[in-house]
């Protein structure tokens, strides 16, 4: 059986942070390795996400323990993210990212037996390769960059292949989603900045931003863009959610929507289950066919989950319910990672 890898990008947020652990391997074959794209895989509320890497339930610490290997967790990749919590921008936004991502590497550096830093596809493949663990990093908050284009460029230099555009409010590149009543969208820096992430090959993230930004992401990207964590409007109506409209545009983007996990994107009533995760799965295939779908899930930023998913290790509940629902195996490992590499590859 071909390696099967967990893919978990991240997005950073802002809630809680929630624990990693020994997630158990679907058995079944993909061509690509890499399933599963896991949202703000590294938040919490004061040091955001890379701060897991040192808790004691982490997934780093496990697999330094040497838990890992028993407990099936290899062939992981996933997309730490460095969250700007608002407390800190503007005038510390930068500083603030700096802080996580020298902690991220000083962490790679003590577990450079089980992890690697990967700035591309053929990276992830090399850390697959050596049954290590593959990271990309992100950023979610472009108020990082406090609006100079020099500083995206030093943040691909340390290794940054995908920004989150906006968190919730509004920054220099365009207004978040929580900013609707001002209906505005990319600045006339947030333009170049696209542009210029298009042309270093950095993946654009348009979740948690405004709807007139998401229009002028989509007109303004040459490149296919994500939605790392974002469900179907028409199945759950909370507005970090997708329109029909905006699914279309992905697709015709070519670009990626990843499923969150949270109960309030998940259902109206806030309670959901793994049906409740299919739904919007199945909407969102109707509407844009099986390459446009990945897996944020969203642990690390939720305080609550779908019931008998309490968090990564429960993950094959979804692609169960996926294969009672028909999905095949080609098109489950597609949702669980084909599609999100597919980005990196050609990114
Ligand atoms: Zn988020």
């Amino acid at each position: 059986m071909k390696k099967i890898v967990l893919m978990l990008i991240a997005a950073l947020l802002l809630l809680s942070a929630c624990e990693i652990s020994k997630p158990h391997l679907p058995s079944w074959d993909v061509d690509l390795t890499v399933p599963l794209i896991n949202e703000h895989y590294f938040v919490s509320d004061l040091a955001d996400s890379i701060n897991l890497f040192v808790g004691e339930d982490n997934v780093l610490t496990l697999i330094g323990t040497g838990e890992a290997e028993s407990q099936e967790f290899g062939d992981v990749s996933f997309n730490p993210a460095a969250f700007i919590d608002p407390i800190y921008s503007p005038a510390n936004a930068m500083k603030r990212a700096m802080q996580i991502i020298d902690k991220f590497y000083s962490e790679l550096e003590t577990y450079k037996d089980d992890i690697m830093l990967c700035c591309n596809y053929s990276d992830i493949e090399n850390a697959v390769s050596q049954g290590k663990i593959a990271a990309m990093l992100s950023i979610e908050g472009g108020e990082a960059l406090q609006g100079d284009l020099g500083a995206l460029r030093n943040f691909y230099r340390l290794g940054v292949r995908s920004i989150c555009l906006t968190w919730n409010y509004r920054n220099e590149i365009a207004d978040g989603v929580k900013d609707e009543e001002s209906g505005g969208g990319l600045t006339p820096f947030g333009r170049k900045l696209i542009k210029e992430m298009n042309s270093l090959g950095m993946l654009v993230d348009v979740s948690h931003i405004s709807q007139k930004g998401f229009w002028d992401v989509i007109e303004t990207s040459s490149k296919p863009i994500i939605v790392s964590h974002s469900n179907a409007r028409k199945i759950c109506s909370h507005p970090r959610n997708l329109y029909d409209d905006q699914i279309l545009a992905v697709v015709k983007n070519g670009g990626v929507i990843g499923i969150n996990f949270y109960p309030d994107f998940l259902s109206d009533d806030g309670k959901a289950t793994v049906k409740d995760i299919t739904k919007h799965i199945e909407h969102i295939v109707s509407i844009a066919g099986p390459d446009h779908i990945g897996i944020g899930a969203d642990f690390d930023g939720i305080e609550k989950t779908p019931d008998g998913i309490d968090g990564i290790e429960n993950i094959d509940t979804v692609f169960e319910e996926l294969a009672k629902l028909n999905y095949s195996d080609e098109v489950i490992g597609k949702f669980a990672s084909g599609n999100f590499l597919r980005l990196i590859k050609n990114t």
